[in-house]
């Protein structure tokens, strides 16, 4: 099998299994999983400046600021385990964080973004369902309408920016289903 790209990109709606999927296949991978997400609740549960600005925002399902999480996907990517690929999930989620990491890895350094497609009411259903779970906080129906919002309005639009190096996954079935058409897309994009 031909080696897959190893600068990847995770693109999709709230909800549709980005950070199960790109946890999975970056273990597989041996690169390291960058997931703003998880940065800025781990900021939250710190209580650090960045946490303690980004939290009500969050909990709005609202974008923080593109300054805040670029400089952080920067830092991240100036460590070592970063210099033989990554996996981005939940960045860029507009299009002048995407212009900031073409800028800051070059424009043509992510090879390979996994679009993870899921219909609108199987999403709330599941956000719903990880808000019982979970408890987190911005997993309440408000809210969770507010990200769908926020996602066809800001982040959709990068898959014209991202172009032909698109690939769509059915993100519909178990976790290892879904895992497994994304190993397969991967190997068909060399
Ligand atoms: P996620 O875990 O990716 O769904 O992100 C949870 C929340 O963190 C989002 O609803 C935003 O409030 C914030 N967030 C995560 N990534 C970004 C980003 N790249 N830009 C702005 N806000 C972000």
């Amino acid at each position: 099998m031909t080696r897959p790209g190893r600068r990847i990109l995770f693109l999709g709606p709230p909800g549709a299994g980005k950070g199960t999927q790109a946890s999975m296949l970056a273990r597989a991978l041996g690169v390291p999983h960058v997931s703003t997400g998880d940065m800025l609740r781990a900021a939250v549960a710190a209580d650090t400046e960045l946490g303690r600005r980004a939290a009500a925002i969050m909990a709005r399902g609202d974008l923080v600021p593109d300054e805040l999480v670029v400089s952080l996907v920067r830092e991240r990517l100036d460590e070592p385990d970063a210099v033989c690929g990554y996996l981005l999930d939940g960045f860029p989620r507009n299009v002048a964080q995407a212009e900031a990491l073409d800028e800051a890895v070059g424009d043509d350094a992510i090879e390979v973004v996994i679009l993870l497609e899921v219909p609108e009411g199987e999403l709330v259903a599941r956000l719903l369902r990880r808000a019982a779970e979970q408890g987190r906080v911005d997993d309440n129906e408000e809210t969770i309408r507010n990200r769908l919002r926020v996602y066809r309005r800001e982040t959709e639009p990068l898959v014209a920016h991202y172009g032909n190096r698109v690939v769509s996954v059915d993100g519909v079935g178990t976790i290892d289903e879904v895992f497994a058409r994304i190993v397969l897309a991967l190997a068909r994009t060399r």
